[in-house]
């Protein structure tokens, strides 16, 4: 388990492939998350450090922004209807996901692996337990870089994702907030191009 924190503002700190963290923001401090080798998604969350039950929530996002994504300049909404971040940069084509629940182990499970496999959902409990909390669930993650296309019909599907090294994403914190980032340790199917990797992030 990972439990790194910056030493000092703007410190570029590796969040290493399969792993996840907690990072305490203050209102108005910027959380940058730089996609180092391309194509790893990472699960995000975002809670209040007051009030866990508190916590940034897709199904309330949607419809403030109607859409199925947000775009630079969006505002992410908790469960409270309250706006907690916003994604204020994005140099990558914009493709994330909202739709698809963080991995865990009964998701491996199902896809034939044997024994213990890292998961999102394990890395959010491990990365607040670091740091001494307890989620009371799993929030549905934001999936920065995820690409699960939406096609006419209505189905969905599990691809690539489209951005390249080096591109990133800034997340304003519009409250104080914990945000979890998971870099998914997916391996089988192909939403991390089938290899997971390191990301980096700093927080100013
Ligand atoms: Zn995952």
């Amino acid at each position: 388990m990972t439990a790194i924190t910056s030493v000092y503002p703007g410190e570029l700190v590796r969040l290493p492939a399969r792993r996840g963290v907690a990072i305490r923001l203050t209102r108005g401090q910027t959380l940058k998350l730089i996609n180092t080798h391309g194509q790893q998604v990472v699960d995000t969350w975002a809670f209040n450090p007051d009030d866990l039950h508190e916590a940034m929530s897709m199904e309330h996002s949607r419809p403030y922004w109607l859409k199925l994504n947000p775009r630079q300049g969006d505002s992410l909404v908790t469960n409270k209807r309250r706006k907690i971040l916003t994604l204020i940069e994005d140099t990558s084509p914009g493709v994330h996901d909202t739709l698809v629940a963080a991995c865990d182990p009964t998701r491996y499970e199902q896809l034939g692996v044997i024994g213990h496999h890292d998961s999102c959902n394990e890395n959010l409990f491990l990365a607040l337990a670091a740091i001494g909390l307890v989620t009371p669930d799993t929030p549905s993650p934001l999936n920065l870089f995820m690409n699960v296309p939406v096609h006419q019909d209505g189905r969905i599907e599990f691809a690539a994702p489209i951005s390249e090294p080096g591109q990133y994403v800034t997340l304003k914190a519009e409250m104080d907030a914990i945000v979890v980032l998971s870099a998914c340790p997916q391996d089988i199917t192909a939403v991390n191009g089938m290899r997971p990797q390191d990301v980096h992030y700093s927080v100013i």
